[in-house]
């Protein structure tokens, strides 16, 4: 198959779909692979790395103008010219979320296939883990760094110095995001804290850092009683197909020490903290009531390198899959089905069709 690989052009996007090694594999099974001039340039994979791996260079248009365009980001306006009929295209779309792209996919008749609805039989979204593998560990990397002094913060060092104790860390939610982060502050020493209101995954939590962390119900009471001891709280609460819920509300805030963070990756979806809303790279903070608030949507947009290689550790196979078979793909592997979004002209997926009120 011929496979494009474009440039992301959407504002402050450094990754890229595929890395050199993946450019190789796809060469090495007998596919072509067009690569856009500087398409990894971001993510520090330079054009020669590319032409090592066996990839052809071209345009922005003749990378599109391949059978199947692998991709990061969702097609902005700029890009949906180049949508058509008889394209495979295999990226993140979080169409429920963008009605314009929605459109032009359909009346292109493209056929897309997105990373976030891709599925195993356990329910897991084996393409959305990896960035919430980095957003978890960068959390405790940014908190670290806003409790500081010269930047605002309590003047907290997370791991302590011998005869000293360390900062608290309190996480709610401990699936992927607050898993990671346990195991970055653990990693520095801190204390740490994490509830969640899965007794199974407090149990899971509990066996395997037994003794290193404290796990705890997620309830008003417990978090009101661990918030005048926490110097920095991270949200990784997810409630899949819904907005998260404010578990930390304006007036618990007060119970917080003065320069204290808190960092809510779940802004994304709202946020588990009434009071944040979502910042950039640029201003990842604000003040509420002598809390610091990081509320960065996109976090693993700061770690470009790092967010290319576990991206494309996890899309490679289901890349291959489709490059050896095409749209038979999807009815080989009832995971990647699931990541059918649009096809002929028609939306496949049901949560975007709701979201719409359209038909699926
Ligand atoms: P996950 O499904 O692995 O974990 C979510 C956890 O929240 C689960 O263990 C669940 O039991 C728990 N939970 C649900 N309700 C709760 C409650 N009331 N109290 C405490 N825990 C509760 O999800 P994840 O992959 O860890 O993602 C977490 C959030 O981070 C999502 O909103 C995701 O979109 C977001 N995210 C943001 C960024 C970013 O850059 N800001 C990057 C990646 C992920």
């Amino acid at each position: 198959m011929h496979i494009g690989l474009p440039k992301e052009i959407k504002v402050k996007e450094n990754r890229v779909a595929l890395t050199p090694g993946g450019v190789a594999t796809l060469v090495r099974r007998g596919h072509r692979v067009t690569v856009e001039r500087g398409a990894g340039v971001g993510s520090g994979l330079p054009d020669h790395e590319y032409e090592q791996a066996g990839a052809q260079f071209g345009s922005a248009a003749d990378a599109w103008g391949a059978e199947m365009v692998v991709k990061v980001k969702e097609p902005i306006e700029s890009e949906y010219p180049y949508l058509r009929d008889d394209l495979l295209l295999f990226t993140y779309l979080h169409l429920a979320a963008d009605r314009p792209l929605t459109e032009a996919l359909l009346k292109a008749g493209t056929t897309a296939v997105a990373y976030e609805t891709v599925q195993l039989e356990d329910g897991s979204l084996p393409l959305l883990t990896p960035m919430s593998e980095v957003a978890g560990r960068l959390s405790v990397q940014a908190g670290a760094y806003h409790l500081q002094k010269p930047v605002g913060g309590r003047g907290v060092l997370l791991g302590g110095v011998p005869g000293v104790q360390p900062g608290h860390v309190t996480i709610i939610g401990g699936g992927v995001v607050g898993t990671n982060a346990a195991k970055m502050a653990m990693g520095l020493g801190a204390k740490v804290t994490i509830l969640d209101v899965s007794q199974r995954r407090l149990a899971y939590l509990d066996d395997v850092f037994f003794g290193k962390l404290t796990t705890m119900m997620s309830s008003e009471a417990n978090l009101r009683a661990l918030l005048p001891d926490t110097d920095l709280l991270i949200g990784g609460v997810l409630i899949p197909g819904a907005k998260a819920p404010h578990l930390v509300t304006r007036d618990m805030l007060g119970l917080m020490p003065e320069g204290s963070v808190i960092v809510d990756v779940a802004v994304d979806q709202g946020g588990c903290v009434e009071t944040i809303h979502a910042t950039t790279h640029d201003d990842p903070t604000y003040l509420v009531d002598g809390v610091i608030h990081y509320g960065v949507a996109n976090m693993p947009g700061a770690v470009p390198r790092t967010s290319t290689f576990a991206l494309t550790n996890q899309t490679l196979p289901y890349a291959l899959q489709l490059a050896e078979h095409g749209v038979d793909a999807l009815k080989r592997d009832p995971a990647l089905r699931l990541g059918l979004n649009t096809y002929g002209g028609e939306l496949t997926y049901p949560g975007v069709a709701e979201a719409f009120e359209l038909p699926s």
